[in-house]
């Protein structure tokens, strides 16, 4: 089973129009490989620029989408308003989402449904707190978390799972390679068991946390690696290499 890499970039709270202008004019310098996918998420208030301003191979996704299509929910945007300005994809359950806005699995679960239903893809992030990896929990977190998002979803198709070590987000502290790999092969099973052998075949699981140009090449060896969601080098030329990782 090809499963095509997929690199994410996901831009935080971070830049300003300026940079948002010259990180576009980078990723447009990017030549991106054909077994590559590559979706950036700026944060909401540049999502529609940067969509307008990437050349069509690159495509653009919101950090975050509500449960409703609208109505009075303040602050809030729908996956339906997303759709309605050409944008494809929506990364959804951020570890910092579930930490600072308390989001919950089932809520997360909830939201990638409702994303789904109104035709945008999704990044679902899942990824285990540094006390649990300690106490040798990973696999029992990370279960926990895909269950809730397995029983609103039922069509695989336009998920991507994105596994993110809490402790190695933003740390500098990246997964060793074998890590990484024990838990997408787990988690590969995972979706084997619980989902069907298609969903385990076909859905791709990124890793994420502290991926740079000097490690992806090892990561992106991996079998059960099938690209990276990118936090802070998404936002320095060396993402281009980070795309190129599987060549
Ligand atoms: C992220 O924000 O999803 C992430 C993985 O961040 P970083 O690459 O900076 O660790």
């Amino acid at each position: 089973m090809v499963r095509n890499f997929f690199i994410g970039g996901n831009w935080k709270m971070n830049g300003s129009v300026k940079q948002a202008k010259e990180l576009v004019e980078m990723l447009n310098g990017f030549e991106v490989p054909a077994n590559t996918e590559v979706v950036v998420a700026p944060p909401a208030l540049y999502v529609d620029r940067v969509n307008q301003g990437l050349k069509k191979e690159i495509k653009v996704a919101a950090q975050n989408t509500y449960i409703k299509a609208s109505g009075a929910y303040t602050g809030e945007i729908s996956p339906q308003m997303l759709k309605d300005m050409g944008v494809d994809w929506v990364v959804l359950g951020h570890s910092e989402r579930r930490e600072y806005f308390h989001e919950s699995d089932e809520l997360v679960g909830e939201k990638t449904a409702f994303a789904l239903d109104a035709g945008v893809s999704v990044i679902a992030c899942i990824g285990e707190k540094l006390e649990e990896r300690e106490a040798n929990i990973t696999n029992d977190v990370v279960a926990r978390q895909m269950k809730a998002i397995a029983a609103a979803v039922k069509d695989w198709t336009n998920v991507v799972v994105a596994y993110e070590p809490v402790w190695a987000i933003g740390t500098g502290k990246v997964a060793t390679p074998e890590q990484a790999q024990d838990v997408h092969a787990f988690l590969r099973q995972w979706l084997a068991e619980n989902v069907s052998q298609k969903a385990a075949d076909e859905t791709r699981i990124l890793y994420g946390g502290s991926v740079n140009g000097g490690n992806c090449k090892t990561l992106a060896g991996k079998p059960d690696i099938d690209g990276f969601l990118v936090g802070g080098a998404s936002l320095k030329p060396e993402f281009g290499e980070i795309i190129l990782s599987r060549q």
